[in-house]
């Protein structure tokens, strides 16, 4: 989504842009994630005291946060920079960066949808977190209180009112907040191929082949090299997701970057239409009603590349979606299912690599947007047809900057 994001804005612009993506549009973690446009998700995960968790992510098999002791080894790197950022500055930073790429979500998806005719795939209509007690809702009332002070509007709903506003809701979550600048992408791999057609019809060009490496010449990008043969370029995107991070030192930077993988279970015939996504916060689960079916996504798994999923973890997603909605604990309601795993390109600090490169002048990053890819793409392309305009970005990009890890390590 970020790729294709950026090449529809460089294309806006009068470039001629060539996307090259072995799988094809919109078959990475954009493929099955939710698609929840999530303006509201400004927070990084490491926050002070995160380190007294860690002993669960590495003990509790099937916890929303899992860490394979046999990757702990490589992960170190990550970790240290992870519990680096764990600190009120990097917090504050963190969060109004990641408010930066998520505010403009609407107005920055505009005109790509609509030139995309995609329109019907995106719906602003909030959304629902629900609560089983009155002090699960209040233990995140600080977090909504900063939110507000940032613009981003949340309803604290009367008792019951989320099963009038749901009404598929099992009657315990009798707590909710309506969060109403939020919205909903109801098939983001829909949309990435709805994208890429766009831009093949505008002139540009998707190719099915993966990059290998870059040739340069006096500190530029002159050609992005393919087993297929070399194309040349004048300037040069990188937005291959979870799998940037050796491109990305091929262009000077060494980006800690983890494949964070998350799952998906989604019952395929479901009688459930839920008007917009719920997510119950508590269990770390995401509902919502896609055009292929009801989907519940979450989990955060960090092991070797490579290693199979692990199915558990969809159905333990299943389960508690059975247990926000009683109707799909009647037999046979579950039946028709599929699951999924997807790598969320994550960084320690929350925030993508997002900038030019250090090894050469005509080379972007653009990769490592976490959990917020999909709400952040839009604007993500913004910035990088700025950049590669030589203009000044309309946010500020310190804090995305691809060497931020290289120059902390080196200042110590
Ligand atoms: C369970 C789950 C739930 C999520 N929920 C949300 C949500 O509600 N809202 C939200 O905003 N985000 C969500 N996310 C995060 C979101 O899915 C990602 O941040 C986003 O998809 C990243 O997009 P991307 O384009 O950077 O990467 P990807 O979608 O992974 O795309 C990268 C592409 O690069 C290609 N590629 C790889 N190597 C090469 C190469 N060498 N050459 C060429 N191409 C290459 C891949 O084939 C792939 O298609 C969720 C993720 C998961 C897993």
């Amino acid at each position: 989504m970020v790729g294709l994001a950026s090449a529809l804005a460089l294309q806006a612009e009068g470039h001629k842009v060539t996307v090259l993506d072995p799988k094809g549009p919109g078959e990475g973690a954009t493929m099955g994630n939710p698609g929840g446009l999530s303006l509201s998700s400004i927070f990084p995960t490491a926050v002070p005291g995160i380190h007294r968790q860690m002993p669960g992510w590495l003990l509790d098999p099937l916890g929303p946060l899992k860490i394979r002791w046999s990757h702990l080894p490589a992960l170190a790197p990550w970790l240290w920079h992870f519990l680096r950022a764990a600190n009120p500055a990097q917090v504050a930073r963190a969060t109004a960066a990641l408010h930066a790429l998520t505010a403009p979500a609407r107005e920055a998806y505009a005109p790509l949808l609509a030139r995309a005719g995609a329109q019907r795939l995106v719906q602003w209509r909030g959304h629902l977190m629900v609560y089983r007690s009155a002090e699960a809702m209040a233990a995140e009332a600080a977090g909504w209180r900063k939110r507000a002070a940032l613009g981003i509007a949340a309803e604290d709903l009367p008792l019951d009112a989320p099963r009038a506003m749901e009404p598929a809701l099992d009657p315990a979550y009798r707590w909710g907040r309506f969060v109403p600048g939020n919205g909903h992408v109801s098939d983001p791999r829909a949309l990435a191929r709805l994208f890429a057609e766009a831009l093949v019809r505008d002139g540009g060009a998707f190719l099915p082949r993966g990059a290998t490496g870059f040739a340069l010449e006096g500190g530029r990008v002159t050609a992005v090299k393919t087993p297929q043969g070399d194309l040349p370029c004048d300037a040069v995107v990188l937005a291959a997701g979870s799998a940037s991070a050796p491109l990305a030192r091929q262009l000077g930077d060494k980006v800690p970057l983890e494949a964070e993988r998350g799952y998906h279970a989604e019952v395929s015939e479901s009688e459930i239409e839920l008007k917009r996504p719920v997510f119950a916060t508590g269990e770390k689960i995401f509902a919502a009603s896609m055009e292929t079916g009801l989907r519940f996504a979450g989990t955060a798994e960090f092991a070797r590349p490579g290693t199979p999923p692990d199915w558990r973890r969809a159905e333990g997603l299943l389960a508690l979606g059975q247990r926000l909605f009683p109707a799909l604990r009647e037999p046979g309601a579950v039946e028709h299912r599929t699951r999924w795993m997807g790598l969320r390109p994550g960084t320690p600090d929350s925030l993508p690599a997002l900038g030019p490169a250090s090894g050469a002048r005509n080379a972007v990053h653009a990769f490592g947007h976490g959990h917020i890819g999909i709400t952040g793409a839009a604007m993500t392309g913004r910035v990088v047809a700025a950049l590669i305009a030589g203009r000044p970005s309309s946010v500020p990009l310190a804090p995305y900057h691809p060497a931020r890890f290289q120059r902390r390590v080196s200042s110590d």
